[in-house]
Order: C-alpha cells, then structure tokens, then sequence
C-alpha cells in the first residue's frame, strides 16, 4: 500500500465505429435506429454523474437506457449521449422490513429472482426483459397491480443523479416534490434513478389458467369477460388477447381470443373462483394449474422478442359495450400481421384506490385499457401495420375515455396534456423546471417550460 488514493472509475464510453457501440445503442424495437453521439456504460452513480458532466459540458442531450424496452425508443436518441445503466442490476432485499434496493438498470427478472426467494414481490409488468426503470417511472401495470396497485406506488426513495451531476436522495422528506413527480407518470425527465428503494409484498404459489376460443365463440366469451371481470375480487386478474390466426386471411375470421388469469388468494380455490366465467362462455380449451410466481413472470417472455419491429396504440375505455366488442372483433381479423394483438384488461382494484390527486400517475378510474400491438419483421410492412393499430383502436372512439398510458405512448400522437392532465402536468412541468431547467434529459414527455396549451387532437 503506498498510500495513493483510488483512482475513480470512469463510465465506459462507446464512440460510432468503436466494437459494441451498433450492439449497445439497439433498443428492443428495431423500428428506432438512432445514432446517438456516444453509449456510456456506467456501474455506479458516480459514473453516471461523469457521465452527466462530459454531455452537459459538451453540449449533448442526454437520454438513459433502462431495460431499453420502451416502443417508442425513448432510451436512444441521434446526437445525444445515452447513457447505458445495464451494467447496474444488482438488488439487495430486506426481507424483515419488505424492502428491495434495487439499481437503476435492473430488468424486472431481476428484482423478481432476488426478492422471491424471501417470498416477495413488487408487483410489475408481464414480461420479464422488460426494464425497471422505465416501467416503475410510467406506471407500472401487471399481475398484481389489482391487488397491490401499480409499480409506481411502490417506489419508497430512489437515488437520483441529476444532470448538474450531484446525487441525491429524493424521500419522503428530502425532495419530496421529486419523489413525488418519479412515482409514476413523470418518467426519466428529472435525473437519472440510480437505485430505487421499493416496497414489496408477499407472494407465493397462485392458480393460474388460460382459456381459448374459437371465431364462433369469441363475442359471447368476451361479453362474459365483461360481467365477470368487473365484479371479480381485487386479488384476481383476467386479461385478454384477441390473434389472427396463422393461415387465416386478412379479413378472412380465424380471430381466437384467449383469457388467462391469476388468482393471488388460496391457490385451491382458483378454479372456484374462475367458474363463472367459465360457465358463462365455456372455452374450447382451458387449461388450469398452480405455478410459481417466477413461472407466471416469464410466460410473456418469448411472445416478445428483441428486435423485431412494432407499434402500439392504446387507450383506455369506459367500459366493453358490445359496440366496442365488435370493433375489437372486426380489429382483430383485419390484422397484417399474425404476430400481432389486440390486448385488453379490465383494471380498478387498488389501482383506483389511491385518490386521483395523491400521485403523479394518471388515470387510475380508468376500467378498461385496450393496446392494439402490432408486431412484424420486414421493413417493407411498417406503413400498414402502423395504420392498422391506429384504425384499430379508432374503431373505439364511441368508448373512449381522455387519458393515455405514457408508458404505451409511441410517437408524438399524444400531447402531454392529453397524458396527463393540464393541472398534473403544471406541477410535474414545474419539478421539471428545478431539476433539470435546462432539458438535458430528453425521453420523457415532460416539457422543460411549462406551457400545458388546450390539448392538442389525438393523431391519426
Ligand atoms: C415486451 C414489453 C412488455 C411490457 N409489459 C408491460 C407491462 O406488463 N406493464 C406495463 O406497465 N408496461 C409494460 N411495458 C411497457 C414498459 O413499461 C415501457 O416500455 C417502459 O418504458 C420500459 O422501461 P425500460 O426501462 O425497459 O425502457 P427504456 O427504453 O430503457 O426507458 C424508457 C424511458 O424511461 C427512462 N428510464 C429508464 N430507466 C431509467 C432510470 N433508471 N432513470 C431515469 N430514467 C430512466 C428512459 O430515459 C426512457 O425515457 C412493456 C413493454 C414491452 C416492450
């Protein structure tokens, strides 16, 4: 030892031309191809911090990548620094007092492997590649956001390196303004979460099944689905996918609708609880069984896959009148692509019991939320996949409520007033304005000046 004091890490950076910088700016939808100025790889906050500094003081934007799921690329931009915090995912859990500090660049495979061994969970999305970071600073919908509420609500503190490259710690009583604008909705706009410190609750072995039906049934069983889920307990979730089936034409039926739920009470009392439903639209095929929790969070994960193209519209719905059954129907057999969906669950739970005003996240009333997911692999068929989800969730206009899900939101389709509301969005606008006045941190879709304008028509 002689004494020399360490010297600090440095993120790594990744320049156009040098090997892994085309693998590290691809994000999981090959629709974006953006050439950002350079990828900084970062393990620590402090590196994030010099990370921050070099872009500020060279003038670049900056975006940050989580898990890199979001559809609309909001991790990569052109010109911009990205700064990559895959290398962070680690996840230290404190089972006696349900806590997980989990690093910012964590997947939510993850969070799950670390906190389930103590029979433990934060409830997040349904696909287990997806990333932490982005998913609990939008919102946070999935399995157990019935019983629990969604990923947002359970964000207890976050570590935040914001863009002038100090770090802080935004609680309940220090930067509780910030706190409150990162639980959900705000996005990656203020700084850039290094760790989250997140609430977790138990979970254990639950009763899972999945019901198909054919064309012919389809419309009865989703009418079913109706009565059922909005009378369904908190700690049952049902959702739905309409899919063209592979050989049937465009326009031609061959629409299967499939139903899966989970049932977090007693697992020997799953298939009690399931039977209306089933009674009411018996399914062609039905499959019931009880799993784990790290099975049901790794079922959508092939369905998924890294670097195909897609795009997404959603919206949220007052209800499933049969108007809006048919259009669905009609939706679903128009469909290029037979990887593709139309995705539907009803919501409320817990989700709604948080007063409307108490969170950044919006929209918490909203029963119903339909995303048309168009999914395919060749170039030459953007134009008409992208029109197709949008006339898809058109066709729904007679249903629609005001509102959209940020995390859903691909394009400039939505304006921020439309997401959020004028009031929520003044307040997150002015957080926004004393942590990161200068917008170094673009991806989110909070402007840095406030100016929430009469909301703009939703694009076409
Ligand atoms: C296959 C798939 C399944 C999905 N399933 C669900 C689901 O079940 N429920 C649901 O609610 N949503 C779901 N989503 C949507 C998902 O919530 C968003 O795509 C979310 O943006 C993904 O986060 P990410 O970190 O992977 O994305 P990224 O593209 O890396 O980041 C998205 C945005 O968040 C910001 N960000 C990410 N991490 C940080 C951080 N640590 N600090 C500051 N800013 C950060 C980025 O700057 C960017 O603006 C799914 C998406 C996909 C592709």
């Amino acid at each position: 030892m002689n004494g020399a004091r360490p010297r600090p890490s440095r993120p790594h950076l990744l320049y156009p031309g040098d090997p892994g910088y085309d693998e590290a700016r691809a994000v999981w939808n090959a629709m974006h191809d953006r050439r950002p100025v350079c990828v900084a790889r970062c393990r620590t906050a402090e590196e994030v911090s010099d990370a921050l500094r070099f872009a500020v003081a060279n003038g670049h934007p900056v975006t940050v990548r989580g898990g890199g799921h979001n559809v609309a690329g909001a991790a990569v931009a052109d010109d911009a620094v990205m700064i990559d915090l895959s290398p962070m995912r680690g996840v230290l859990v404190d089972a006696g007092a349900k806590v997980a500090h989990a690093d910012g660049g964590c997947l939510l495979r993850d969070v799950d492997a670390a906190t389930v061994r103590y029979g433990l969970a934060c409830p997040a999305g349904v696909v287990s590649h997806t990333g932490l970071g982005g998913l609990a600073l939008g919102g946070g919908y999935g399995w157990l956001a019935r019983t629990w509420g969604p990923t947002c609500d359970h964000i207890l503190a976050a570590q935040v390196v914001l863009p002038d490259g100090s770090i802080v710690e935004a609680t309940d009583a220090e930067h509780p303004e910030l706190l409150w604008a990162l639980r959900g909705g705000g996005g990656g706009n203020f700084g850039v979460v290094t760790r989250f410190t997140l609430r977790l609750r138990p979970v254990g072995p639950l009763y899972h099944y999945v019901a198909q039906y054919p064309p012919a049934t389809a419309a009865r069983a989703l009418a079913a689905y109706r009565s059922f889920a909005e009378r369904q307990p908190d700690n049952l979730h049902v959702v739905g996918a309409l899919k063209r089936l592979p050989g049937a034409a465009p326009d031609g039926g061959g629409v299967v609708l499939r139903l899966s739920g989970a049932y977090f009470g007693d697992p020997q009392d799953g298939p009690a609880r399931i039977a209306p439903l089933l009674d009411a639209a018996p399914p062609e095929t039905a499959t019931g069984r009880v799993i784990s929790y790290l099975e049901l969070q790794g079922m959508g994960d092939l369905s998924e896959p890294h670097g195909h193209r897609y795009y997404t519209k959603s919206g949220y719905l007052t209800g499933l009148p049969d108007e809006a059954v048919a259009s669905m129907l009609s939706g679903a057999r128009e469909m290029p692509s037979t990887l593709s969906s139309i995705d539907f669950e009803y919501l409320r739970g817990a989700i709604a019991r948080l007063p409307e005003h108490d969170g950044a996240f919006p929209n918490r009333d909203a029963p119903y939320i339909v995303t048309a997911s168009a999914q395919w692999t060749d170039p030459a068929h953007d134009e008409e996949n992208v029109a197709w989800t949008r006339r898809a969730v058109r066709s729904l206009s007679g249903s629609r409520m005001p509102g959209a899900y940020v995390n859903y939101v691909q394009d400039e389709e939505w304006a921020p007033p439309d997401i959020y509301g004028e009031q929520r969005l003044r307040r997150l606008a002015a957080v926004k304005r004393v942590y990161d006045p200068d917008d170094v941190l673009r991806g989110g879709r909070i402007p840095a000046a406030a100016r929430p304008t009469t909301s703009a028509s939703e694009g076409t």
